[in-house]
């Protein structure tokens, strides 16, 4: 089975549009996502452009804050600052990566944790990892619904994540914690990294290499999510498209149950689980005791 990903964010987002258009009946309250990018990076304005897109098509309002690549941090500093006490926005994110000579890290750990629609700061991560309500990564948040989407029983399975950044593998490993799985972090010291994937039921791939995960890593009837996104010379990809993903799809989906394509799994996932987070922080902003998990809230996932 592929799963698509392309299918269900189209419904996360139509449900996100239906709940967004539902409080501003209510409350009058418009949620405002602020996209920060810093410098002129290509691809980085292409990702800032969709997630704009993507938010006026819910009936978000978008604001668009644009810096200089020569900005120093304190002025980075500045308007994340005036961001987190702008009533309007409800969500702010800093698009990364930013120009080398800028702290991300240390810039991100400003926004208002109750605004880090990206999950991201320090009090988001610490109270994913006590099991706490809070707003969650995107990715492994839009992961989980993609488990969701095909009935994966998680409980006592062995799910194995490879890959362990701050941004995906670690966030989605706790997220399969507290789904009750039995969780495996493969990283680029782990000794037989075959040999753990086969052992799991739900391998999840988040690596940042061209199909390094084959079909002899792929347990018969698992389900493999592919999070990497790898773009390769049309010589070297073989493909119609030159964007592929960590796993050798053609070799994998021979053995896997279900498994996600690139493009059109996980990638889509994201920026629908971005409004997700931005309805959940306005929710939360306007009432001081709310429900922890929306219809569509990461807290659902
Ligand atoms: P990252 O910060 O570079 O982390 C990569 C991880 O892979 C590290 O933990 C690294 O181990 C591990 N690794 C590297 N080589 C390995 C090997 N040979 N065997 C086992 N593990 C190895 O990357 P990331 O930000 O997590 O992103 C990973 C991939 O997912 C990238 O392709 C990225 O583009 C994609 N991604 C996609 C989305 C989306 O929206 N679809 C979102 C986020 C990321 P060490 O820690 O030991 O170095």
């Amino acid at each position: 089975m592929i799963i698509d990903g392309k299918a269900i964010a189209a419904q996360v987002r139509a449900q996100v549009a239906l709940e967004v258009g539902e409080l501003v009946e209510q409350t009058a309250l418009t949620p405002g996502l602020a996209t920060v990018l810093v410098g002129e990076d290509p691809a980085s304005a292409v990702y800032v452009a969709g997630k704009q897109r993507a938010c006026v098509e819910v009936g978000m309002t978008p604001f668009d804050e644009r810096l200089p690549a020569t900005a120093t941090f304190e002025q980075v500093a500045g308007r994340l600052q005036a961001l987190n006490v702008d009533p309007a926005v409800s969500g702010v994110l800093l698009q990364l990566p930013l120009p080398s000579h800028l702290d991300g890290p240390s810039l991100t750990s400003l926004i208002e944790p109750g605004k880090d629609v990206d999950g991201l700061t320090a009090v988001n991560a610490g109270l994913l990892a006590l099991g706490q309500p809070g707003l969650r990564p995107c990715t492994p948040s839009g992961v989980m619904r993609l488990l969701a989407s095909v009935d994966a029983q998680l409980e006592g399975a062995e799910a194995v994540v490879v890959g362990r950044s701050n941004l995906f593998g670690k966030p989605m490993a706790q997220l399969l914690l507290q789904a009750n799985a039995t969780v495996t972090i493969c990283h680029s010291r782990t000794g037989d990294l075959r040999e753990v994937c086969a052992r799991a039921d739900i391998l999840i791939a988040a690596v940042g290499r061209a199909r390094l995960i084959g079909g002899e890593f792929v347990k018969p009837g698992a389900i493999v999510i592919d999070v990497g996104m790898n773009r390769l010379e049309p010589e070297q990809a073989g493909t119609k498209s030159s964007l592929v993903g960590d796993v050798d799809f053609e070799a994998a989906a021979q053995v896997a149950w279900a498994i996600t394509p690139v493009p059109g799994g996980v990638g889509p996932m994201t920026i629908a689980m971005l409004l997700a987070n931005t309805l959940q922080a306005a929710r939360t902003q306007n009432d001081p005791d709310p429900p922890t998990a929306g219809a569509v809230g990461p807290g659902a996932a």
